[in-house]
C-alpha cells in the first residue's frame, strides 16, 4: 500500500482527552508522510531484529512500517510488560535496537539497547526494495493464556495473504475507514487493525483507548468498520441499551467485527436488539493469523465463527488423531489448519514447533464442532476448556454461554477440577449481576437449559475474573 504514497489519510490517532474540544489533540499521517517517516527509520536500522515499544500511538505505527520496509523483524513489546516477561522476551529474541517515541522512559534491558527515537518530523525519500516474502516480519509473543509466551516467527507472506483473504471476506476496500481501540502489540490490533487498513489503502482511526462514545462518534462519522474484543462489545452492549442516541450512531456501521476470544451469544443478541447490527465473528491466533470468519454477506449465526477464509484449509481431528468427517454441529474435534497464513516456527523452540505440527497441519489447540454448511463453533481450548466429567466430554464455552443467559450473571468462567467420583467436576466462577442469584438457582438453570450432567457442581462468586490485556480470561490464574 505504501508503494505509491499519496496525500490520502493513512493513520489517525484520536486523543481521548481532547474529544470534547473537537479533537484538537488528534494526530495523523498521510500515506506520503508515513512513507517519509518509514524510510527515515528504515535507513537507521542495523538489521537483525528490532524491539518496538508498542504504546497505542502513531509513533508505533511509523516504527513498524519503517522496520517492515527495511526487512528488519519487529518484536512488539507490550508497554505493560512485567520485568520477568521482558527479560524472557529480550533474551529469546535478542533485538539489536529498540524503537520508541521520544522522551519515553524504557524499563530494564530495553534501556540498555541502542535506542532510536521515532521522530515524526524526520522524513526521508525512497523506500528500500521489498524484502523476500518468506523473510520474518514479526516475532510476536503469544498472549500467554495457557503457558509462558512463545515467540511466533511470522513471514511477510502470511500477513499479505491473510489480509487479502480478510478483504475478500469483509468486502474491505480502500473506501473503508477502520476504527478500534485495541492494543497494538498483538496480531489483532497491529496486523489486522493497522496493517490491514494500510494494505487496502484506506485509513485506520485508533481511539487511543476504547470507549463506546468514541466508537459512536467514529461510526456515525468517518469510520465504516470497527474491530473489537468481546469485553469491549460487552461494554458497548450495556451502553447502547442505556442510550438510544448511542445505539443510533452504532447502527450506522457497515461492519462490526469481534475476535480474540468467544463472543457470548447473549452479547451478540443484546447489541443486535439495540442497534440492528449483527456482529461478525472471526477466529484467529498469533501462529495462523485469521483462520475463519463469517462473511460480510453471510448469515451471522451467534456463537459461530463462520467458515475458513480464502486459502485456509481446516479439519477437525479426534483424540486418536483421526480426521472427523461428520459435520453435525455436535461432534467435537481439535481444529487443525494449513495454508499461506501459517507462521514459520516458534523462535528457539524446535520442540514446541514440532509438537504443534501434525502431518503438515498446525494443531491449534482449539476444540470445535462443524455444521453441515461448514460453520465452525468453537467450544474451547483443549488444555483448559474440555472437561471430562462422569464419562462425558463437555466444552466449558457451552456452559458459560448458558450461565450468561441467566440475568443474575454478569461474567463467568467455567473449568474442570479433579473429582474422585466424576474424574473432573464442573466449577463456575461467577461475577454476579444485581440482584445476585443463589448458587442453586444457577445450577438448576444449566441443568434445565442444557442437560443435568452439564450443571456446575460448585459455583464461586467472585468480584472479577483474571483477564489479560485483550480481555481474555486467564483460566490458569483461577484458584
Ligand atoms: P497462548 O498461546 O500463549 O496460551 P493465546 O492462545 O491466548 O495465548 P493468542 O494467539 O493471542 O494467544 O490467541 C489465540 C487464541 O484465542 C485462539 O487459539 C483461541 O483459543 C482464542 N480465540 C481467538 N478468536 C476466538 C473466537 N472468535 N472465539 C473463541 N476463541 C477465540
Ligand atoms: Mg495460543
Amino acid at each position: 500500500a505504501l508503494a505509491d504514497p499519496t496525500d490520502a489519510e493513512a493513520v489517525l490517532f484520536l486523543d481521548p482527552a481532547s474529544r470534547s474540544s473537537g479533537g484538537s489533540g488528534d494526530r495523523k499521517l498521510t500515506y506520503l508522510e508515513l512513507a517519509g517517516c518509514a524510510s527515515a527509520i528504515a535507513s537507521r536500522l542495523v538489521g537483525g531484529r528490532v524491539a518496538v515499544w508498542a504504546t497505542p500511538t502513531i509513533e508505533t505505527c511509523a516504527a513498524v512500517v519503517g522496520a517492515l520496509a527495511a526487512g528488519v523483524a519487529v518484536v512488539p513489546i507490550n508497554p505493560k510488560v512485567g520485568e520477568r516477561e521482558l527479560e524472557h522476551i529480550l533474551a529469546d529474541s535478542a533485538p539489536a535496537q529498540v524503537l520508541a517515541a521520544p522522551g519515553v522512559a524504557l524499563p530494564g534491558g530495553l534501556a540498555a539497547l541502542p535506542r532510536l527515537d521515532v521522530d515524526l518530523s524526520v522524513r526521508a525519500e525512497g523506500l528500500p526494495a521489498e524484502p523476500d516474502e518468506e523473510a520474518p516480519a514479526f516475532i510476536v509473543y503469544t498472549s500467554g493464556t495457557t503457558g509462558p509466551p512463545k515467540g511466533v516467527v511470522m513471514p511477510r507472506r502470511a500477513i499479505a495473504s491473510n489480509l487479502d483473504a480478510l478483504a475478500a471476506a469483509w468486502q474491505w476496500t480502500q473506501a473503508d475507514v477502520v476504527t478500534h481501540g485495541l492494543p497494538i502489540f498483538h496480531v489483532h490490533g497491529l496486523v489486522v487493525g493497522v496493517l490491514g487498513p494500510l494494505r487496502r489503502g484506506g485509513a485506520v482511526h485508533h481511539m487511543g483507548k476504547f470507549s463506546s462514545a468514541a466508537a459512536a462518534a467514529e461510526l456515525s462519522g468517518p469510520a465504516t468498520m470497527m474491530f473489537g474484543v468481546p469485553t469491549m462489545y460487552h461494554r458497548l452492549a450495556a451502553d447502547v441499551e442505556a442510550d438510544p442516541e448511542l445505539a443510533k450512531a452504532i447502527a450506522q456501521a457497515r461492519l462490526l467485527v469481534s475476535g480474540s476470544a468467544a463472543l457470548p451469544a447473549t452479547c451478540h443478541a443484546r447489541i443486535s436488539k439495540a442497534t440492528g447490527q449483527q456482529i461478525v465473528e472471526r477466529y484467529g491466533m498469533t501462529e495462523t493469523l485469521m483462520n475463519c470468519s463469517v462473511r460480510a454477506w453471510g448469515e451471522r449465526r451467534p456463537g459461530t465463527v463462520g467458515t475458513p477464509v480464502d486459502g485456509v484449509s481446516l479439519r477437525l481431528v479426534d483424540d486418536a488423531g483421526d480426521v472427523v468427517e461428520v459435520s453435525d454441529d455436535a461432534t467435537i474435534g481439535e481444529i487443525e489448519v494449513r495454508g499461506p497464513n501459517l507462521f514459520l516456527e516458534y523462535l528457539n523452540r524446535p520442540d514446541a514447533t514440532a509438537e504443534a505440527m501434525h502431518d503438515g497441519w498446525f494443531r491449534t489447540g482449539d476444540m470445535a464442532t462443524r455444521a453441515s454448511d461448514g460453520y465452525i463453533r468453537i467450544v474451547g481450548r483443549r488444555a483448559t476448556d474440555i472437561i471430562k466429567s462422569g464419562g462425558f466430554k463437555i466444552g466449558a464455552g457451552e456452559i458459560e454461554n448458558a450461565l450468561l443467559e441467566h440475568p443474575g450473571v454478569a461474567e463467568v468462567a467455567v473449568a474442570g477440577r479433579p473429582d474422585d467420583d466424576l474424574g473432573e467436576r464442573i466449577v463456575a466462577w461467577v461475577v454476579a449481576a444485581d440482584p445476585a442469584p443463589a448458587a442453586e438457582e444457577l445450577i438448576d438453570h444449566v441443568a434445565r437449559l442444557l442437560t443435568p450432567h452439564k450443571r456446575p457442581r460448585v459455583v464461586h462468586f467472585v468480584d472479577s475474573l483474571p483477564r489479560n490485556e485483550l480481555g481474555k480470561v486467564t483460566k490458569r490464574a483461577l484458584p
